[in-house]
Protein backbone atom coordinates (compact mmCIF):
# COMPACT_ATOMS: atom_id res chain seq x y z
CA UNK A 1 0.00 0.00 0.00
CA UNK A 2 1.17 3.50 -0.86
CA UNK A 3 0.55 6.36 1.19
CA UNK A 4 0.01 9.88 -0.47
CA UNK A 5 3.52 11.10 0.11
CA UNK A 6 4.55 8.18 -1.60
CA UNK A 7 5.74 6.01 0.89
CA UNK A 8 4.96 2.31 1.86
CA UNK A 9 3.53 1.42 5.47
CA UNK A 10 6.37 -0.83 5.37
CA UNK A 11 8.67 2.50 5.18
CA UNK A 12 6.54 4.22 7.89
CA UNK A 13 7.14 1.03 10.33
CA UNK A 14 10.42 1.55 9.87
CA UNK A 15 11.12 4.71 10.15
CA UNK A 16 8.99 4.39 13.11
CA UNK A 17 11.18 1.80 14.71
CA UNK A 18 14.68 3.74 14.04
CA UNK A 19 12.59 6.85 15.70
CA UNK A 20 11.53 4.64 19.01
CA UNK A 21 14.22 2.01 18.98
CA UNK A 22 15.81 3.54 22.33
CA UNK A 23 12.47 3.72 24.05
CA UNK A 24 11.82 0.45 22.92
CA UNK A 25 15.57 -0.81 24.29
CA UNK A 26 14.50 0.92 27.53
CA UNK A 27 10.53 -0.52 27.79
CA UNK A 28 9.39 2.37 27.93
CA UNK A 29 7.29 2.98 24.77
CA UNK A 30 4.46 1.49 25.99
CA UNK A 31 3.01 -2.34 25.80
CA UNK A 32 1.13 -1.79 22.25
CA UNK A 33 3.66 0.28 20.08
CA UNK A 34 6.51 -2.01 22.28
CA UNK A 35 4.82 -5.13 20.49
CA UNK A 36 4.18 -3.25 17.29
CA UNK A 37 7.85 -2.62 17.27
CA UNK A 38 8.83 -6.47 18.58
CA UNK A 39 6.04 -7.58 15.57
CA UNK A 40 8.18 -5.17 12.99
CA UNK A 41 11.44 -6.44 14.08
CA UNK A 42 10.72 -10.11 13.59
CA UNK A 43 9.83 -9.37 10.37
CA UNK A 44 12.09 -6.75 9.26
CA UNK A 45 16.32 -7.87 8.82
CA UNK A 46 17.04 -4.18 8.30
CA UNK A 47 15.71 -3.07 11.45
CA UNK A 48 16.55 -5.93 13.47
CA UNK A 49 20.02 -5.14 12.52
CA UNK A 50 19.79 -2.03 13.47
CA UNK A 51 18.48 -2.43 16.78
CA UNK A 52 21.25 -4.96 17.53
CA UNK A 53 23.64 -1.96 16.09
CA UNK A 54 22.02 0.33 18.65
CA UNK A 55 21.88 -2.33 21.57
CA UNK A 56 25.98 -2.79 21.60
CA UNK A 57 26.29 0.81 21.11
CA UNK A 58 24.36 1.39 24.54
CA UNK A 59 26.29 -1.49 26.19
CA UNK A 60 29.43 -0.52 25.64
CA UNK A 61 28.64 3.36 26.37
CA UNK A 62 27.84 1.34 29.44
CA UNK A 63 30.94 0.09 29.78
CA UNK A 64 32.44 3.38 29.84
CA UNK A 65 34.01 5.52 33.05
CA UNK A 66 31.91 7.74 34.13
CA UNK A 67 32.68 11.65 33.25
CA UNK A 68 33.98 14.02 35.31
CA UNK A 69 31.60 17.22 35.26
CA UNK A 70 32.16 19.05 32.21
CA UNK A 71 34.04 22.87 33.01
CA UNK A 72 31.64 25.78 32.43
CA UNK A 73 33.77 27.80 30.31
CA UNK A 74 37.04 27.23 27.74
CA UNK A 75 39.73 28.45 30.42
CA UNK A 76 38.65 25.70 32.94
CA UNK A 77 38.25 22.98 29.98
CA UNK A 78 42.09 23.98 29.14
CA UNK A 79 43.34 23.59 32.92
CA UNK A 80 41.42 20.58 33.24
CA UNK A 81 42.70 18.82 30.07
CA UNK A 82 46.53 20.16 31.97
CA UNK A 83 45.62 18.51 35.14
CA UNK A 84 44.74 14.96 33.26
CA UNK A 85 48.24 15.30 31.59
CA UNK A 86 49.60 16.14 34.64
CA UNK A 87 51.20 19.12 33.16
CA UNK A 88 50.67 22.69 35.08
CA UNK A 89 49.54 25.75 33.42
ZN1 LIG B 1 11.90 -2.18 9.16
Amino acid sequence: MTHENGQTADEIACREVANRISAYLDAYGGHDRNARIALHLAGCAGCAAYARQIALVRNLIALLPECPAMPSNLDGLHRACAARRGQPR
